[in-house]
């Protein structure tokens, strides 16, 4: 059976309809790319997925649970404990270092502080910016900054890294370097990804890729 699975979710903003029937399976350590046009569904499918919103029709499985038959506490246990999430930008704390930028997923789940710190920092030399570590977000360049945002994703090693446009704010080059080590790492922990991009160069890095379109899934390949 698959890890992850969206059956035919329904989801409307007001008169917009987002998702009209979206399905999609993702099996353990897979690397699935949300492809379509802007305006597709892609983000809400993927936020219907990650439990960060509740479709209004439909079902999401993550293993023999259903999402929305679980509480909110379950669920937000489940997004810290085995989801890691990825963003365009801005999702680094501009107070913190990188490496306790790093640590924080793990200190809200009781890691001790020099432990969390540990393994931050062995998450920071996976993804070759070590030397960010001390410094604070706004101190280091956009390709960096969305390497820290990956090693904050792994570092609670999780099941499942959603990642909706990850390298959208970097250059071709930057944003390569991202998905490579990314999708290194993620196989090295057998984690599976759901990635949303309109990049056919990001999506390459995918084991598979789906078309999303008028709120509609079609899988390819
Ligand atoms: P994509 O990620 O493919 O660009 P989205 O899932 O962001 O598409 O959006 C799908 C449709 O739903 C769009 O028409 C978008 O404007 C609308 N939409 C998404 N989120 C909201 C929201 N929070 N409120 C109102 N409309 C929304
Ligand atoms: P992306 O670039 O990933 O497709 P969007 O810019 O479409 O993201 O959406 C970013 C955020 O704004 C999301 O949380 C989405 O739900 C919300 N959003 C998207 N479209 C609308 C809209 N028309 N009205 C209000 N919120 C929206």
């Amino acid at each position: 059976g698959s890890l992850l699975a969206a059956v035919e979710l329904r989801k409307r903003f007001g008169a917009t309809t987002a998702l009209d029937g979206a399905s999609l399976r993702v099996a353990a350590g897979e690397i699935v790319a949300l492809m379509g046009p802007s305006g597709s569904g892609k983000s809400t499918l993927l936020h219907c997925l990650a439990g960060i919103f509740p479709p209004d029709a439909g079902e999401v499985r993550y293993g023999d649970r259903s999402l929305s038959r679980m509480s909110e506490t379950a669920r937000s246990a489940l997004r810290r404990g085995e989801f890691g999430f990825v963003f365009q930008f801005g999702q680094l704390v501009p107070e913190l270092t990188c490496a306790e930028n790093v640590a924080l997923p793990l200190r809200l789940s009781g890691v001790r502080r020099r432990e969390a710190q540990r393994r931050a920092v062995g998450e920071l030399e996976r993804l070759a910016v070590a030397d960010v570590a001390r410094k604070r977000p706004g101190e280091v360049s956009g390709g960096q900054g969305q390497r820290v945002a990956v090693a904050r994703a792994l570092v609670t090693q999780p099941k499942v890294i959603f990642a909706d446009e990850p390298t959208g704010a970097l250059d071709s080059l930057n944003g390569e370097q991202v998905m490579r080590l990314l999708t290194e790492a993620a196989r090295a922990s057998r984690a599976a990804v759901v990635l949303v991009t309109h990049d056919a160069r990001v999506a390459a890095y995918s084991d598979r890729e789906v078309v999303v379109r008028d709120g509609r899934t079609r899988t390819f390949g």
